[in-house]
């Protein structure tokens, strides 16, 4: 293990292991199989990097897409591992040139797609030479239970008897029981020691709020809390993806749409400037996430919700991987419901999977509208527990108040009661405040008790109020997605006077939040911001020189890291974090220079 901290420590630039890492790479450098469920950004890649720089031999990678394997090399290379990566777009010489480094035992790490691993060429080649590990990352992709199965995967177990002796480790964020036991089942056969890491982000923070303006909410909370910064906004549909673009262009923000109907060149280079510039934002749907490897997304909007917790954390999970502070911001409404249940009713899906689907879009929904800490919420779906009060989602910040709302719950639900229990949330509060239309005289509401009754607030607070007792189970939406709602039996108790309901108040509808400018998501008074900005300029100029994503250069983190501890030699700059052997020959003097000219000019 002595070794381990050595390449942590002068390949890495990184003073210490984080959660499970240490216990796992012992684990693989000793010879034994690994099971790793880590959250995204839990630091999964040192888990087996590490082993591969101290195993004699090359250690095999094996990775869905191609994107992710190239990223990754890059990645490696500006450490100064000798990383490199085969699939079936290199061109021919290239491919010999790596073959032959492979056959020459000069490579520590060889990223390949699972397909090509398995051919029998590849496996023979292999065979030929010291394999110090297999790893296998995106491991959930063996999963046919989940979103992003790969038949290729399943072949996989047949590592084992391919490499006996070599150990295996499998890598994933996506934690829930069946698909562990499922990777387990499939890949170790002769078993493996599982390691779980918390699940927990604490630098993420939590924020959801009732839509009522989409294009005003996301342009305010962009502005006001990550001008500059890159970030990815999440919606259901294609065209609206397309939209949101341009909403966020016309603001002056540089914004791409991403989605499965753009062609794949299109694709290619939005995702690319995603990563290689600074301050963008994509408009994306579900189809862009997996495979981005940016560490300084600093925010994950969602203007739609999601289809379950599960999906909404993925995404989430996705923002801040460097540790620093970063949001996952999301406005939801019934609409939303009203559509994910339509889609799923017209999905081809059976019965019983769109029961379990119905009940994880329900989960979400009472996740949406509660009024406590919500982290427990989120690591409860990952069978984790957690004591509350984070102090760092919006509840917990800014408790909303609860009020009792027995009386208007009773109104709501005798509403829908008596308007047969077949109409949506627009028309019962059309009905409850009274509205004389031609739609409600035509079905005789205006003659029933409930007309009018709830007149004196305003349709914001009813449809919250009806959201709410949805999220409480108290209301039951139509399968087939129409937006009909029904008394849920558990409703009989409040309307018979039995029990009591408490809402949440809505917070007022434009919060008066602090402006935050620029940059990192961590507060900088304003030298340190022209110190960071002057910083990320230098970086930046390296990075296109150099034609790799700045964080590639150094993470924003090593930035910061460097503000902070003001290094005057390139020998102080070696204990500085993220900088590794390779990076302090490479960059350090630039940086040093750039430090120094810092001083002078605010001393001056
Ligand atoms: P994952 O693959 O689990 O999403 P990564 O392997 O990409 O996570 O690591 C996430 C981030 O954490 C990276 O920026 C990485 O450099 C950093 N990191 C990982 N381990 C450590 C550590 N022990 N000390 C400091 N930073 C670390
Ligand atoms: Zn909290």
């Amino acid at each position: 293990m002595r070794q381990a901290h050595e390449v942590l420590r002068e390949v890495f630039g990184f003073g210490g292991f984080r959660g499970c890492q240490e216990a796992i790479v012992r684990a693989v450098t000793e010879g034994r199989n690994a099971l790793v469920l880590m959250p995204t950004g839990g630091g999964k890649s040192l888990c087996y990097q590490i082993p591969a720089l101290v195993r004699p031999g090359t250690c095999v990678v094996v990775s869905p897409l191609i994107a992710l394997m190239r990223d990754q090399v890059e990645a490696l290379k500006a450490f100064g591992v000798r990383a490199e990566v085969l699939n079936s777009s290199l061109p021919p010489d290239e491919q010999q040139r790596v073959e032959q480094a492979l056959n020459g035992g000069e490579l520590d790490l060889l990223y390949v797609a699972p397909e090509r691993l398995m051919q029998r060429r590849m496996l023979g080649r292999l065979k030929q030479v010291q394999i110090a590990l297999l790893a296998i990352d995106e491991a959930h992709c063996v999963s046919q239970w989940g979103h992003d199965f790969r038949p290729e995967y399943l072949q996989l177990g047949a590592l084992a008897e391919h490499f006996p002796g070599v150990p295996r480790i499998a890598l994933t964020a996506t934690a829930d029981v069946r698909t562990r036991d499922e990777i387990a089942a499939s890949l170790f056969a002769d078993g493996c020691e599982k390691f779980i890491d918390s699940f927990d982000r604490p630098n993420i923070r939590y924020k959801v709020q009732p839509r009522h303006n989409a294009r005003s909410q996301l342009v305010d909370f962009i502005r006001r809390e990550h001008a500059g910064e890159s970030g990815i906004v999440y919606c259901l549909s294609r065209k609206r993806s397309e939209q949101v673009a341009g909403w966020l262009n016309a603001e002056g923000f540089t914004a791409l749409p991403y989605h499965a109907g753009l062609d794949g060149d299109e694709r290619r280079t939005h995702q690319d400037r995603f990563i290689r510039e600074e301050g963008l934002i994509v408009v994306a749907t579900v189809a862009f996430g997996m495979g981005i490897d940016k560490p300084d997304v600093r925010f994950v909007a969602h203007m739609d919700l999601p289809r379950s917790i599960e999906a909404y954390y993925q995404e989430t999970g996705r923002a801040g991987r460097d540790g620093l502070p970063s949001d996952a911001w999301m406005v939801y409404g019934m609409e939303d419901v009203y559509r994910l249940r339509q889609m799923l009713a017209e999905s081809g899906l059976s019965d019983e999977r769109q029961r379990i689907e119905r009940q994880r879009l329900e989960a979400l929904l009472g996740y949406c509208e509660q009024s406590e800490c919500r982290r427990p919420s989120l690591l409860g779906y990952f069978g984790e527990t957690h004591a509350g009060d984070c102090g760092n989602c919006d509840n917990c910040i800014d408790p909303p108040k609860r009020v009792d709302a027995t009386e208007p719950a009773r109104m709501a639900l005798s509403c829908v009661y008596r308007t047969g229990q077949r109409f949506g949330a627009g028309h019962l509060v059309d009905v409850l405040r009274g509205k004389e239309s031609e739609r409600v005289s035509s079905l005789g509401h205006d003659r029933i008790s409930t007309f009018g009754l709830g007149a004196e607030q305003p349709p914001a607070y009813w449809h919250s109020l009806i959201r709410q007792l949805l999220a409480a189970g108290l209301l039951a939406a139509d399968p087939d997605g129409h937006g009909g709602l029904r008394l849920d039996p558990s409703a009989r108790e409040l309307l018979r006077g039995d029990d009591s309901f408490r809402m949440r108040q809505d917070p007022p509808r434009k919060p008066a939040g602090k402006k935050r400018r620029g940059a990192p998501a961590k507060d900088l008074g304003p030298t340190e911001q022209k110190g960071f900005d002057s910083l990320r300029a230098l970086r930046l100029e390296i990075a296109r020189e150099e034609g790799v994503p700045p964080y590639v250069i150094f993470h924003d983190a090593t930035l910061q890291a460097l503000l902070a501890e003001r290094p005057d030699s390139l020998d102080a700059m070696a204990g500085v974090q993220g900088i590794g052997r390779h990076k302090l020959e490479k960059y350090g003097q630039a940086f040093l220079d750039r430090l120094r000219s810092l001083d002078s000019g605010t001393s001056g």
